[in-house]
């Protein structure tokens, strides 16, 4: 957490830079394994795209870099395997209580809530 060293360089681009940029590029990489997963489940190579999205978990687990939000979706909480809606999940939108998104995963039948935040700017009451 609070890694605030007194460092003798005036910090500008200093150590911080490189890691964010490695980071990023390992975010990029992640982007373009986890596009080309769907991109292939979409076609009906779900056991490929299920090789990808594992490989993508992997690599952020190995470069310590955290899965988008917008792919977390994508991936089981319980098993961790490659989910694809439609395909290996099922996903429902419910509106009791709060609104929320329910995914199924169909390989170890586990459900999944997500909660759905409302934009501000949506003109629904
Ligand atoms: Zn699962």
């Amino acid at each position: 957490m609070g890694l605030l060293r007194k460092s003798r360089y005036k910090s500008r681009r200093g150590r911080k830079h490189i890691l964010s940029l490695r980071k990023r590029l390992v975010l990029e990489h992640i982007d373009k394994i986890m596009k080309r997963a769907l991109e292939e489940a979409t076609r009906g190579n779900i056991k490929l795209a299920e090789k990808m999205g594992k490989f993508a978990r992997k690599l952020a687990k190995w470069t310590g870099v955290k899965m988008p939000r917008r792919w977390r979706y994508f991936f089981c909480r319980k098993c961790k395997s490659f989910i694809m809606p439609g395909i290996t999940a099922r996903i429902r939108v419910r509106q009791n209580r709060y609104p929320h998104v329910v995914t199924y995963c169909e390989k170890c039948k586990n459900y999944k809530r997500i909660p759905v935040r409302k934009n501000k700017k949506t003109s629904r009451g």
